[in-house]
């Protein structure tokens, strides 16, 4: 299977410089190459991939500051430009910025780099015109293949991004097969289990929410573009990339605590994108509830849910779990027990009482009970043989009334 290594790069003085050209090389390439096809597109024609690569190797016999650089990085910046202007549109991918943009670039022919390692910490790679390159050898690299190398500064640090095949399979079965639960992810609690477990952890220190009101209080008192503003704007970069990786190390250990003992894992489908998208509005029709709407939108983001989707699926392919998505409607508001479905059920943020049968829960643990069985309902439809001849596509409705199903009284596998 396919998965990334990540480590610490420890460039010499040199070996920096020299990434931080190849950066701005690939950052230029970038524009001028958008440039172009806009430019293009606005006389309604189109420009591509293969004719931008030609231009670019003829601008290397002009340009020494091209031809210096690693022609790869190049060519791969080209075609990542291409992919999005594919997928977003010419007009909607955006500039690099030579202040806002991180400078990172690819080797993508990872069959030629070979790895040695130094010592029980470190190890180095070989890369095109950069030479060795030491790393932080945080795990061993033996007996995989290498297929790319990204690397990409981050504050003050470079990080070199290894996509490897690390020769495993998908497993068939899970070692659990009969196991399955549901997960709702929410803004008190980060993940509860439809078995009653409360999965969060802190993200962020006391003394770093106190750090980041000094800073901010700081960098609103410096002059614009000034050399004390970007220490100000680096120093509050570095504490928010350690909440950052805080958020991305929770969300794959609960991803894999869950994939291990769960052959099937049910999850809300949430369209985080469209649900924490600003609440400002236009000008014509400014949004109502602003401050509320962005404080639910930062509160959304800061619990990592998309982040955790992203792992529990990563984390399945090496556990063979199914990882089935249901409609969010309603999951709230339903009793797990009887079925009822009341907004007023949902006394406070942590407490369910229906209003119908008195049952009383955590109200995000009665959620992931109503996901779980949404989720059991939905593949034990998949699992009966349809009529002949009919697709199945994982998109259609489930034959049955899904709602009857939910209505049912117990959280099993309801009979389809
Ligand atoms: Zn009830």
């Amino acid at each position: 299977m396919l998965t990334g290594r990540r480590f610490r790069v420890e460039f010499t003085d040199e070996q920096a410089e020299f990434a931080e050209r190849i950066g701005a090389a690939c950052r230029a390439v970038w524009n001028t190459g958008l440039e172009q096809r806009r430019a293009y597109r606005h006389r309604g024609v189109w420009m591509n991939y293969a004719p931008q690569c030609k231009e670019l190797a003829e601008a290397k016999t002009e340009h020494s500051w091209l031809a210096e650089v690693p022609g790869h990085c190049l060519q791969q910046t080209l075609k990542d430009l291409d992919k999005a202007c594919r997928e977003h549109g010419t007009f909607r991918v955006r500039w690099r910025s030579g202040r806002r943009w991180a400078p990172s670039f690819r080797f993508p022919e990872g069959n030629k780099m070979a790895v040695v390692k130094l010592n029980r910490r470190h190890a180095q790679i070989k890369l095109p015109k950069l030479g060795w390159v030491k790393f932080r050898a945080s795990c061993s690299l033996a007996g995989e293949v290498i297929r790319s190398v990204t690397l990409a500064r981050e504050g003050r640090h470079w990080f070199i991004s290894v996509l490897v095949d690390d020769g495993r399979q998908r497993p068939e079965t899970h070692p659990c097969p009969g196991n399955a639960v549901g997960v709702d992810r929410g803004v008190a609690v980060a993940i509860a289990t439809s078995g009653g477990n409360l999965i969060d952890r802190e993200f962020v220190t006391v003394g770093e929410r106190r750090r980041v009101v000094a800073l901010q209080r700081k960098l609103s008192r410096c002059a614009k573009r000034s050399t004390n503003g970007d220490k100000t704007r680096a120093a509050l970069a570095a504490v928010r990339a350690r909440e950052r990786r805080r958020r991305r190390d929770f969300a794959a250990q609960a991803a894999r605590q869950l994939a291990a003992v769960n052959a099937v894992v049910v999850l809300e489908d949430l369209k985080t994108k469209q649900m924490t998208k600003s609440a400002k509005g236009t000008l014509d029709s400014p949004g109502r509830n602003v401050a509320a709407k962005s404080g639910l939108n930062r509160a959304i983001l800061a619990k990592g849910w998309h982040q955790f989707a992203l792992a529990l699926a990563s984390a399945a392919r090496y556990t063979g779990t199914a990882v089935e998505k249901v409609p969010a409607a309603y999951t709230s508001q339903r009793c797990s027990a009887c079925g009822h479905v009341d907004p007023k059920s949902r006394e406070s943020q942590a407490v369910f009482r229906c209003t119908h049968c008195t049952h009383t829960e955590h109200a995000d643990v009665n959620a992931a009970k109503n996901i779980l069985a949404a989720g059991l309902a939905v593949t034990a439809c998949q699992d009966h043989p349809g009529p002949a001849g009919a697709a199945r596509s994982p998109k259609q409705e489930p034959a049955g009334n899904r709602e009857e199903l939910l209505l049912q009284p117990t959280t099993a596998a309801p009979a389809a």
